[in-house]
Formats: structure tokens, C-alpha cells, sequence
């Protein structure tokens, strides 16, 4: 944790000192949180949400995006094994022509399995890909 808060550091001087972006990688959401103005989500090599960071962590409309942010460990949660997203990534070679996402989400209808969801605006600084936001 030390040296990662040195690392974000380094970074944000970096950034600051040489007036350039920084393009940065990552599943460590609490890492995103406090590096990130603005924030891509992606899931299955396809964007799913992008928003300033702010909106992002405050009204994630995803629900990749919610079920990442659930499975952030918190203080005071009880012990035992950390939540996560049940199910796995389709494999490249077994994606049909719906939502990538559907296998494993909450939300899916039979639109989600057969079509595609298009990005969509939500708000200037908030879009989505999903056919039940
Ligand atoms: S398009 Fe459907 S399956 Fe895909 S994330 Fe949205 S609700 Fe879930």
C-alpha cells in the first residue's frame, strides 16, 4: 500500500509537471477513485460506461460498472470471502450477437441475449451501453 501511494503519487506529479494526460489501466477501483478525472469502463473488450469519475462512483448506471463497485471491500464488513460478479468472461470464440454481459447479469431480457446494446448518452459528461440502465 506504501509504495502504490507513492506510485499514484509520482503519477499525479508527473501529470501536474508535465501538462500531460495519463492513460491508466486498471481493475483497482479505489486506485481509479483517486487518480481519475475521467473513467472507461470495459467489459469483454467493448465499452460499457464512461463518465467523469465523479458521476461515475456517484450514479454508476452499468451493471457491470454496480457490480464492480459491489465487490469493493468496505470497513466494517464481516468476515469471510469477498463479494464478487458470479460467472466468468465469454470466451472470444463463444460471443453472440448480444450483450456480452447478459450470461451474468440480473437485468438480462431476451432483447439483452439477441441484440447488441448501442452506447448511449445519458448526460454530457455520462453514457452507457445497456439496454436496461
Ligand atoms: S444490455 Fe442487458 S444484459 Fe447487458 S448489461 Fe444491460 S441489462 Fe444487462
Amino acid at each position: 500500500m506504501t509504495v502504490q501511494a507513492q506510485v499514484l503519487d509520482l503519477l499525479e506529479e508527473l501529470r501536474e509537471t508535465t501538462g500531460t494526460a495519463i492513460q491508466f489501466i486498471s481493475h483497482n477501483l479505489g486506485v481509479v477513485s483517486q487518480l481519475a478525472e475521467n473513467v472507461v469502463v470495459m467489459y469483454a473488450g467493448r465499452v460499457v460506461e464512461r463518465a467523469t469519475a465523479e458521476e461515475l462512483f456517484a450514479n454508476p448506471q452499468h451493471p457491470y460498472t454496480i457490480g464492480l463497485l459491489g465487490t469493493l471491500p468496505r470497513i466494517g464488513m464481516p468476515r469471510g470471502a469477498l463479494p464478487s460478479i458470479p460467472g466468468a468472461v465469454p470466451p472470444l470464440d463463444q460471443r453472440g450477437s448480444g450483450c456480452p454481459f447478459a450470461d451474468r447479469c440480473t437485468r438480462a431480457t431476451p432483447t439483452c441475449m439477441a441484440e447488441m446494446p448501442e452506447e448511449v448518452e445519458l448526460s454530457a459528461v455520462h453514457s452507457v451501453a445497456c439496454h436496461h440502465p
